[in-house]
Parts: structure tokens; sequence; C-alpha cells
């Protein structure tokens, strides 16, 4: 499958990226995930990005779409890929379509997963996240602790609570998100790519996503 997930933060793009990666074997890719590896690892890109991050403001288009230019020319993307947290902002949407373009790639499916704020603050300040880059299994203090507390149940690492996953940064990134990323419905919806779908258990999504992709 080839397709973008879009939804605020604390939606649960990232867990109903994993699951349907189980599914069929496409690639999850994370512009999230890749700009917090490349912050723990240094690189001149993670050096740019980690104050935006911090903050929870968007990171600037060019570096994502430098980013995104080298991965989806990876081959694990050949049998599809899931698109969590990417495009972000109108220019990156047209951005991408004309790098899709270039790739000879089309999407089949948008997914818009609608959750309310205060369900999003509540995920939000009580998730923690394993601080393994190969492993980043997501945990909830209140719905879902690890065995150990502290303790990553997969790997053994010390969990985390991600640095911009404060009250503060939490409400600028849902700001950020209504402002800059929340336009991009109505940009896919006149593409005619667009389920919307209400996202209150990641199963349920997965199904709904699955069903419509069979069609
Ligand atoms: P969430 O969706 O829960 O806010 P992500 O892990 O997707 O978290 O992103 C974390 C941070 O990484 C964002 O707040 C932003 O600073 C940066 N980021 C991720 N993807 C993009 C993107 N496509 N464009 C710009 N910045 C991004
Ligand atoms: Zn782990």
């Amino acid at each position: 499958m080839k397709i973008i997930l879009l939804g605020s933060p604390g939606a649960g793009k990232g867990t109903v990226s994993k699951l349907l990666i189980a599914h069929d074997g496409s690639a999850h890719i994370s512009t999230g995930d890749m700009l917090r590896n490349n912050v723990k690892e240094g690189t001149p890109l993670g050096k740019k990005a980690k104050e935006y991050m911090d903050r929870g403001d968007l990171v600037p288009d060019s570096l994502i779409m430098d980013m995104m230019e080298e991965r989806l020319q990876e081959p694990d993307c050949k049998k599809g890929f899931i698109l969590d947290g990417f495009p972000r902002t109108i220019p990156q949407a047209e951005a991408l379509g004309g790098l899709l373009k270039k790739l000879s790639l089309t999407i089949d499916l948008v997914v818009n997963m609608e959750i309310g704020k205060q369900v999003v603050l509540d995920r939000l300040t009580t998730r923690r996240t394993c601080s393994n880059a190969a492993c980043q299994a997501i945990y909830n203090v209140k719905t879902m602790p690890t065995k150990v507390a502290g303790i990553c149940d997969k790997c053994g690492s010390p969990v985390i609570q991600r640095s911009d996953e404060t009250e503060e940064a939490i409400l600028n990134r849902l700001a950020t998100y209504n402002k800059q990323t929340a336009p991009l419905i109505d940009y896919y919806n006149k593409k005619g790519k667009l389920l919307t779908i209400e996202a209150v258990s990641s199963d349920g999504v997965v199904k709904a996503i699955t069903g419509s992709l069979s069609k």
C-alpha cells in the first residue's frame, strides 16, 4: 500500500503504522522518528532540526524534502510505504506530488485520523517511548505501563518522556497542527483521495484502511 496518514499529534499514527506494516510489508516512514535518530546521532540535519523539534515547531520544508527524496528511493519502499507525519504543510504536499511524479508513483489513499483535543492531551502527557532507536516501543504510564517501571519490555532499554512531550510543547504542537497541517485535509479531499476515520481504537482504524484498500 502507498498511503499518507494525517492526524494530530497523539492520534495514533505510529501505532497504526506498525500494525499496517505487519500486514503487507510496506515500509513505515515516520519523519519524526527519522529526525529523532538524526538528533541522537548528531548529524548535520539533526543539529539543525533539534531546536525546532524541542519547541514543538515544524522543521523547515527544505530539510524535510531532501530527507524524503532520499528515503523514498530506498529499496524497502518498492513494496509500498506508509507516510506517518509527512507531508505536514501544503508546500510539502506539493513537493511530494512532484517527487512522486518523478518516481512514477501514486498514492492509494490519504487517511485522516480524527481525535478530540482532551484525549490527545491525556495520551501525550502519559506517553513514554523506548530510548533505543532500533526499538522505539511506545508505552503509557496509565493504560500500557512497562512490566518493570522505566524499562522497555522488549529490549530492556530505559523508557523516556520525549523532550517535546511537556505540556507546553504539546500545546504548541497541537496549535502547529491546526494551523499548518489541518489544511491538508481539504487539499486531499479535493483530490478525492481522503478517508476520514474516528481514531478511537487503532484496530478499528486498521480495519477501515484495509477495507477501503481492498474495495
Ligand atoms: P507528533 O506527530 O506526535 O507531533 P512526530 O514524531 O511526527 O510527532 O514529529 C515530532 C517533531 O518532528 C515535530 O514536532 C516536528 O518538529 C518534526 N517533524 C516531523 N515531521 C515533520 C515534517 N514532515 N515537517 C516538519 N517537521 C516535522
Ligand atoms: Zn525497547
